[in-house]
């Protein structure tokens, strides 16, 4: 029989009750009412003085100095960590000793000591309710934080049979369970916690842990059975998992309590909320809950088959074959689902595609969005993807596979950075409130932030998205000079508000308002001036004279001329060498301002730290958004002292979430981290390695008609026809289907959607170049098979 104590042979010590009041008042000078209490191992006795009631034990005499040390070492841990945790109180004796090993007359010798008795009743009665299982798993969550200062070598000897990282050695057990379908469920408990969970329960933090928080060790307060009065019996303490701390304190014997992943979710809460669990843990509780009940079942089996009048306290192992069988029906992947989602973690997402999640979940969230988000909501992909997970320059799909991402420019420094992640919850646990206060964080990344600009480009202004920073900006231009019209590239895009839809044409065949004129887009490959016109620059510039004489023939001079300069929208042409400077040079003439929108270009996209600097104009207005926070909502706009106080004086702006502590540590964390990981050059270097490896591919896939971009941006342009430059629009479209299909996020763009622009993290590597350019090589072969 493996281990110590698997059979319910509990060899109380055999002591007379005249015998154990004698020692005790040898020993500690204890007088009073006497009654023996219930115990597995030890010979406990209620006595209550005059001082208070105590529990006078003779510890088993398997229970050596090391054992009981360890208990008593722990309750006084636990005494100076959290003085208010309710748990008995250790006592000396009359020599300072708090456990001391004695001679009985029947020649046995034990170890006795004395502790306080805590008030209170087992939480087994008709009253208690769910909230006692939170306040339980909250009292668990509270003890473990006091214990995890705490160790004991005695922690390491304890062995019985209740461990549960042990319990492999008892699924031969399983033969007592009479009913051939109990033992299959039990049995493929065992198999799935040696397979799947044992492993990882090993890589999960481990201490020393009470291991024994079932309900009739739990006390609870008789007068309000919800409030959790103090934890008994700390005999079976080891160095173990918390979740396997965790998952004894779900009781899953109680009728009253049919509902498991209920009990279940409401323990782990109130752990959670006293000891923060981590995701590897939260994964584990399903599973663990359910070893511990199959583990309960095949000892109660053995119990009973060995000796069925055996211990009042088991006397049928039917409750833990039901518990088992209910949380087979649940299965782990909703039950731990339900928990995740209970504390707050996550969705969960698997690793593998043996794992993925059921495609009858996904219809419900397909479904769900219809339903909730309205059915016209776009999304990528015929049937849209389902991430619940990212890293780096990948995103990880419930389908069990990770994709990489090539297109999304908002996660500058890598999905989930982090460094970043680190930033934002700290800054939240700590404080999250507006600029109308005084906060170091907001100051210090003002001050960073403008020190990336040029010098006169001196204060900021924070809001919570791209689309709000030019908006602000578009009405700072009016302001300041006085004028209403607007400049824009023909088929650009700045965001969503009213004012700044009409900025965003996104074609154009989209008539604007008589105060905005578009510029033909300067785009040396497919515009009207291409790479054979010598002077394309300069021609194209022109249309910026065109444009602002038809302002001012509509009565309207010129505010500001707003430019992304990636001219992402446009399929991020390339652009002729000087066309910017000229165009800024006709603006300024016309009285009007530069509002340059960074959200695409800035934060070190184009190999520089601003699009603008690219191009070689001054800004007076810089807009930020996207990349600012990694994700995390920030837009700012950069602009001059001047400016910025003009435009308050007029409108006393203020926004409530704009400039938020918690933004601004995001947003000083992507600072570190751009200039920490010299990710800038990073961006310039690997993006140069990704069009050379597109040219190169161009050699063999006729449909590239053409590579360009800066840094890590790129455009990547398909044609049928090369000399006709026949836009492929059909063959990109069905391309988005067939780079998913080998692990590759990409989008389209342009007027005839044939491009795509390719705007990966900073972080992303030449292996992810090579993986991109070998799924898009595999792809474009099968398009030309098609
Ligand atoms: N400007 C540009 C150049 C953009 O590409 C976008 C978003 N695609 C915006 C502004 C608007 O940003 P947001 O979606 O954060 O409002």
């Amino acid at each position: 029989m493996p281990g110590k104590n698997t059979s319910h042979d509990r060899n109380l010590p055999n002591f007379e009750q005249d015998e154990a009041i004698q020692l005790a008042a040898d020993h500690y000078g204890l007088d009073g009412d006497w009654q023996l209490l219930t115990g597995e191992r030890d010979l406990n006795y209620r006595v209550k003085t005059t001082d208070g009631a105590f529990v006078f034990k003779i510890a088993n005499e398997g229970d050596d100095e090391d054992i009981v040390g360890l208990q008593v070492e722990a309750l006084r841990h636990i005494a100076s960590r959290d003085p208010d945790l309710p748990v008995p109180r250790v006592f000396p004796d009359k020599d300072g000793t708090y456990f001391r090993r004695i001679s009985g007359s029947s020649g046995t010798s034990n170890i006795i000591r004395l502790m306080s008795f805590l008030p209170g009743v087992p939480a087994q009665g008709d009253e208690i309710t769910h909230k006692t299982f939170r306040e339980t798993g909250r009292f668990m969550g509270r003890l473990n934080v006091a214990l995890s200062s705490f160790y004991h070598h005695g922690a390491r000897k304890n062995v019985h049979p209740w461990d549960v990282s042990n319990c492999l050695h008892f699924q031969s057990l399983s033969d007592c369970i009479k009913e051939a379908d109990g033992r299959a469920a039990v049995n493929s408990v065992f198999d799935r916690f040696r397979t799947s969970v044992k492993p990882r329960l090993d890589a999960t933090r481990h201490q020393i842990i009470h291991h024994d928080a079932h309900t009739g060790n739990v006390l609870v307060d008789p007068l309000n059975p919800e409030s959790v009065a103090g934890l008994i019996d700390f005999g079976d303490m080891l160095y173990g998992s918390l979740v396997a701390d965790l998952a004894v304190a779900v009781d899953v014997s109680l009728a009253r309590f049919p509902d498991l992943q209920q009990v279940m979710n409401n323990v782990a809460l109130g752990f959670d909320s006293a000891f923060a669990l981590q995701e590897d843990e939260i994964d584990l509780v399903f599973d663990v809950v359910a070893m511990r009940a199959a583990l309960t079942a095949v000892i109660a089996a053995s119990w009973i088959e060995q000796d069925p009048d055996g211990p009042q306290y088991i006397q049928s192992y039917a409750p833990y074959l039901d518990a088992v069988e209910k949380l087979l029906s649940i299965g782990h992947e909703k039950g731990t689902r339900e928990l995740r989602r209970t504390c707050r973690f996550p969705t969960y997402c698997p690793s593998t595609p043996d794992e993925a999640s059921d495609q009858l979940f996904e219809d419900e969230l397909l479904g769900k969005r219809h339903r909730f988000m309205g059915e016209k909501t776009t999304h990528f992909y015929k049937r849209p993807m389902h991430f619940e997970r990212a890293s780096g320059a990948y995103l990880y799909s419930t389908d069990g596979h990770k994709y990489l991402d090539c297109y999304n420019n908002v996660v500058q420094v890598g999905h989930c950075n982090p460094h970043v992640v680190r930033a934002i919850s700290r800054q939240a646990a700590a404080l999250n409130t507006n600029t109308r206060y005084l906060y170091s964080n907001v100051l210090e990344y003002a001050e960073r932030l403008t020190s990336k600009l040029a010098p006169h480009l001196d204060a900021c202004i924070f809001v919570n998205s791209g689309t709000e920073a030019n908006d602000i900006a578009w009405q700072m231009a009016k302001i300041v000079t006085g004028n209403d019209g607007g400049l824009l590239m023909e088929d650009a895009y700045h965001g969503i508000t009213e004012p700044i839809r009409e900025f965003s044409p996104g074609h154009p065949d989209v008539p604007l308002p008589s105060h905005l004129q578009g510029l033909i887009v300067p785009d040396m490959y497919r515009g009207p001036f291409r790479e054979d016109t010598p002077d394309a620059a300069v021609r194209y510039a022109e249309d910026a004279d065109r444009a602002i004489a038809d302002l001012e023939k509509d009565g309207h001079k010129v505010a500001a001329f707003m430019i992304d300069s990636a001219l992402c929208s446009s399929g991020v042409p390339e652009v002729p060498d000087g066309y910017m400077r000229k165009i800024e040079k006709r603006i300024r003439a016309a009285g009007g301002l530069m509002i340059c929108d960074e959200v695409q270009s800035g934060f070190g996209r184009m190999g520089q730290w601003w699009g603008h600097e690219f191009h070689g104009v001054t800004a007076d207005i810089v807009t930020m958004g996207k990349p600012v926070g990694n994700g995390h909502p920030l837009g700012v706009i950069v602009t001059t002292n001047e400016i910025l106080n003009h435009f308050i004086d007029e409108t006393r702006l203020f926004s409530t979430f704009g400039g938020n502590t918690v933004a601004c540590a995001a947003g000083n964390a992507v600072i570190d981290v751009i200039e920490r990981d010299e990710l800038i050059e990073n961006g310039r270097e690997v993006g140069d390695y990704l069009r050379d490896s597109l040219r190169e591919l161009a050699n063999t896939q006729s449909l590239i008609g053409n590579v360009r971009g800066a840094g890590m941006l790129a455009g990547l342009e398909f044609v049928t026809d090369r000399d006709a430059r026949t836009p492929a629009t059909e063959e990109t479209r069905a391309l988005l289907e067939l780079m998913r299909q080998r692990h590759v996020l990409v989008g389209k763009e342009g007027r005839y959607g044939n491009i795509l622009k390719l705007r990966p993290p900073l972080v992303f590597q030449r292996e992810h170049v090579d993986q991109f350019v070998s799924a898009l090589d595999d792809s474009l072969s099968e398009l030309s098979i098609e």
